[in-house]
């Protein structure tokens, strides 16, 4: 998977401080205060880029809705927002493949410069899904921001623009990311812990 923008970073090792999600031990990754740094980063870079130019961001559900809130605040440029949802992991750690597209985009993106928003990137798979989709729209152009990466783990060959982070093939949560739909709500990312 190619990454165009020389902004990715390596996460920091994961901290002696845990969490217990769903029965399992998950340690403290990365921090609000380093995912904001990261954020403000990426916001800068999209609003010089962009400068002069409405670009829409679409947000994929449910779990980039946080750092798309925030993202977007970091954007100082005029820029739109719209929605789509897929498919998620279920209950489970790892993905089905099957990626289904629960909510349709309601913008129309003909001609436009459409930036997805996704919070993590592993198999790329959906990110694959959602470029085909958003092809479809015939857009001016398209890029792609995920707030973490596990590039140990892809299939795809997608292009991502925006990298907040790259993070090992380990599962995470908080920021947005849950596990069975809690944890979305914590405002760190803690990633599981193998011992
Ligand atoms: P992919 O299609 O790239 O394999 O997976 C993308 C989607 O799977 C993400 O949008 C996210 O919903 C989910 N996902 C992938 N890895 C993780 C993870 O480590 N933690 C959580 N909570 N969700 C993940």
């Amino acid at each position: 998977m190619a990454t165009t923008r020389d902004l990715t970073e390596t996460a920091p090792p994961a901290t002696d401080e845990t969490i217990t999600c769903q029965g399992e031990r998950f340690r403290l990754y990365l921090t609000d205060e380093a995912i904001q740094s990261r954020l403000q980063e990426i916001g800068t870079a999209i609003s010089e880029e962009y400068e002069g130019r409405t670009p829409i961001l679409v947000s994929v559900l449910n779990g980039a809705f946080m750092v798309t809130a925030d993202l977007m605040r970091y954007i100082t440029i005029d820029c739109e927002i719209d929605f789509m949802k897929l498919s998620s992991y279920g209950d489970e750690k790892v993905s089905s493949g099957n990626v289904t597209e629960l909510k349709r985009i309601d913008a129309n993106l003909q001609g436009r410069d459409v930036i997805v928003i996704e919070d993590i990137v592993d198999t790329g798979l959906s990110m694959q899904f959602i470029l085909k989709k958003m092809q479809a729209h015939n857009p001016a152009s398209l890029r792609t921001v995920t707030l973490l990466h596990k590039p140990t783990s892809n299939d795809t060959d997608v292009t991502l623009d925006y990298v907040g982070f790259d993070i090992p093939d380990l599962f995470v949560i908080g920021y947005g990311l849950d596990y069975g739909q809690i944890a979305r709500n914590l405002p760190h990312i803690y990633i599981l812990d193998e011992e």
